[in-house]
């Protein structure tokens, strides 16, 4: 299995290389030149537990890790750091599948990839004789970047570095990352949006001579995004544990197609179902849910790419994002894995803010179905589902049951088995959550009273992430401005003279 940039298809290079390098030196995306299939069958995996899930699919994809490396990686992700056994749970919620990414360490679903991640890329560095320090750069919409940073805190051999949008998080999980401990983690409040933030990192990936100078100083940059195929390949997992979950449980027979409904942003989540569809998945449709950015709306109902609009502040703020990165890596596959095309696409993307696709390409996405929630849609169905089912919903999963109520009416396909990803707790939104269900009730209260409130309506217990901050010192306090990055890097890594 060799991996290719989605902008030069002259490259090919193995999977843990691919996880060191983070983003091709020309920019582009490192994909897999093929999808690989599976050595099981869907009754077999439904015997399995997450592990041996997770085991089944992502060996095909990291064909260089020898049997016993990715199973020492997979041990040390999926264990007591998730608070259930089953990892992943799947719960009915009125008309549809729930399944819970945010059992992990910090209840969002960036700890399915990002608690395997760290392993992935130790193990990359031995397998290629790396020893320079790998220093993670990290843009994040609030999600990743605690994620990452809980997951490289003390990894020997490694130093993180967290930029967010100062003003684009919720207050939870700036809390979150600013307490973070370990010697080896850095955070940085941008001022400026998450694109700004991403945007700004790609940069610095891309920029030879601080390469050479990192060099020089001992260090080479890596990505926690899920522009790193270490980030895609875990999360590929979950859509098959659901799958057999449904299986096992006589919900579905082998082979029945079900559908997946996805909040999106960055595009990575979805991606990895559309990868597991490659694989043999038998699915309908993928279900790509917007906020108000509802950019991919548009490009699904259009064939145009246009991020030349406003960049709203929603209360699912890890949706907020109107260049979705992973986008180019389904781009390269509907161009028939042209990189020259890609390119083209995304230089115009770069220079106008926008692309179009043409028919015949638009024609080979037709899996997927894209739809939007406005604010007070979500804060609707956030009540709604309280209501008439006792079960809180965090503001992104929100827009995701809003979204999948559109898609019964717009299609009418009622009878489809649906999964709908649940990609946080809502204790990480919890002023949010309890604004959509009792405003006038709620509003104004201090962040962790609400945080006690919304365990006695919910009967959910408070996580161990949520108590863990409540009186932790804040450690980080840098912030700098999106186009000084580059220098804040080298500031925090002793370059600066
Ligand atoms: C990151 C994130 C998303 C978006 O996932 P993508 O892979 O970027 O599309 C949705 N919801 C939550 C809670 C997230 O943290």
């Amino acid at each position: 299995m060799k991996y290719t940039s989605t902008r030069d298809n002259t490259i090919h290079i193995n999977a843990s290389e691919a996880i060191l390098k983070g983003l091709s030196d020309d920019g582009g995306l490192f994909v897999p030149e093929e999808i690989p299939g599976l050595d099981v069958t869907l009754s077999d995996m439904a015997q399995m537990d997450y592990k041996g899930v997770a085991y089944e699919v992502m060996k095909g994809f990291l064909d260089d890790f020898s049997e016993e490396e990715l199973k020492a990686c997979i041990d040390g992700a999926y264990d007591e750091k998730f608070d259930t056994p089953e990892i992943a749970p799947l719960k009915k919620i009125s008309d549809a599948y729930i399944l819970e990414l945010w059992h992990g360490k910090t209840i969002a679903f960036k700890d399915m990839a990002l608690s395997i991640l760290p392993y992935l890329m130790t193990t990359s560095a031995k397998k290629n004789n790396v020893t320079d320090k790998i220093i993670i750069l990290t843009a994040t919409s609030g999600d990743t970047g605690k994620a990452a940073l809980a997951g490289f805190a003390d990894v020997p051999g490694t130093g993180i570095i967290v930029f967010y949008p100062k003003d684009g998080v919720s207050p939870i999980q700036e809390r979150q990352m600013v307490t973070q401990k370990g010697d080896n983690t850095h955070v940085v409040g941008i001022r400026g949006n998450f694109d700004d933030a991403q945007t700004g990192v790609k940069n610095i990936f891309n920029d030879k001579e601080l390469a050479k100078e990192m060099a020089e100083a001992g260090f080479r940059f890596s990505s926690a995004n899920s522009i790193n195929i270490g980030r895609l390949v875990p999360q590929i997992v979950y859509y098959f544990y659901a799958y057999t979950r449904l299986l096992k449980d006589g919900v579905i027979k082998d082979g029945e197609k079900i559908n997946f409904d996805v909040p999106t942003g960055n595009f990575g989540n979805i991606l990895a179902a559309y990868y597991a569809k490659q694989m043999g998945l038998p699915v309908h449709k993928l279900i790509c849910a917007s906020n108000e950015n509802k950019v991919l709306f548009d490009f699904f109902r259009t064939g145009q790419y246009d991020r030349n609009r406003e960049f709203i502040l929603t209360t699912s703020p890890s949706m907020d994002i109107l260049i979705s990165s992973n986008l180019e890596r389904l781009i390269f596959k509907i161009t028939g894995n042209d990189a020259i095309e890609t390119e083209k696409l995304m230089s115009a993307l770069k220079s106008e803010g926008r692309y179009e696709i043409t028919d015949g390409q638009r024609e080979i996405i037709s899996d997927f179905y894209g739809n939007f929630a406005t604010e007070e849609e979500d804060d609707a169905t956030i009540k709604r589902v309280f209501d008439e089912d006792g079960y809180v919903l965090d503001t992104h999963t929100g827009v995701a049951v809003n979204v999948y109520e559109k898609y019964r009416r717009e299609t009418g396909d009622e009878d489809t088995v649906t999964v709908i990803d649940s990609t946080a707790s809502p204790y990480k939104f919890t002023r949010s959550v309890m604004h959509a269900i009792d405003a006038q009730k709620y509003d104004g209260g201090e962040d962790f009273e609400l945080v006690d409130e919304l365990e006695k309506i919910s009967g959910m217990k408070i996580p161990a992430a949520i108590e863990e901050i409540r009186n932790a010192p804040v450690l980080h306090d840098i912030q700098c401005d999106a186009d000084k990055m580059k220098d804040c890097v080298k500031h925090l890594l002793g370059m600066d003279d």
